[in-house]
């Protein structure tokens, strides 16, 4: 049987507090504070009912990665004070819904999507935060920019007009092994501290986000300063 909304706003207050306690407990492993790191919760298939009772708790950083339903519950959601940002894959053709609603796009691997991005926010005044997704496992059929273009790519889209450059996403290959997973979040943070040293007008490495329900604190040791959680703090997903 489906869980009643009562029940997962419950299972919702005990996941966010015990998330909220691992982030703290990684942020001093790796030599930072807990508000060093910011909590996004990943919200796909989540109904508005229960994201509103965990904006309600105090969750203020929201994720969701497909357009439609992100429009669906846009009305609905309790957006007051609260930061909606787009983390999936997105089609160009589709920048149009997110303008003026999100904060950030995390998900920007081409010159093209960066282009319409800019074309939209440029025309209405706006500057969006884009964060640039690396495949950072070189896998094939994925999206994110190779790591060997990664600062040709990031010097290319910087001098686009109402874009801003505030960092990088990556989602790494499935890895039961952590020792290799952490192999790819170190070498994320290494081409984030990189790029950063070479001070690039438009170009502010204030974001790493990497990181999920299965490895969040791992990612946060290795230098991550967004990690998005979606199962662990709502349930499984049907
Ligand atoms: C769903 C999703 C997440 C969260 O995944 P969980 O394993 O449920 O925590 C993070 N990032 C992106 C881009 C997602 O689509």
């Amino acid at each position: 049987m489906e869980k009643s909304f009562d029940e997962r706003f419950k299972a919702f207050d005990q996941n966010y507090f015990e998330i909220t306690e691992k982030i703290a407990r990684a942020a001093e492993r790796s030599g930072r504070r807990p508000e060093d790191i910011t909590l996004l919760a990943a919200t796909k298939t989540v109904p508005v009912e229960v994201i509103n009772h965990a904006v309600s708790k105090g969750l203020k950083h929201l994720g969701e990665n497909r357009v439609q339903e992100f429009l669906d519950k846009y009305d609905r959601l309790d957006k007051d004070g609260c930061d909606l940002q787009f983390i999936g894959q997105l089609q160009t053709n589709k920048v149009k819904y997110l303008v003026g609603k999100v904060s950030c796009i995390q998900s920007v691997d081409s010159v093209k999507l960066a282009g319409e991005i800019s074309r939209l926010c440029a025309r209405d005044g706006l500057t969006m935060d884009v964060l640039v997704e690396v495949n950072i496992g070189r896998e094939e059929n994925k999206g994110g920019v190779a790591p060997e273009r990664l600062v040709e790519f990031i010097d290319e889209i910087r001098v686009l007009p109402g874009l801003h450059v505030s960092g990088l996403m990556a989602i790494p290959p499935i890895c039961g092994d952590k020792k290799i997973l952490c192999r790819y979040f170190a070498g994320m943070e290494k081409y984030y501290v990189d790029i950063r040293g070479k001070s690039m007008d438009n170009v502010d490495m204030v974001c790493l986000s990497m990181g999920m329900s299965s490895d969040f604190p791992e990612a946060i040791e290795c230098g991550a300063t967004m990690v998005r959680v979606g199962s662990s703090l709502f349930g499984a997903r049907p």
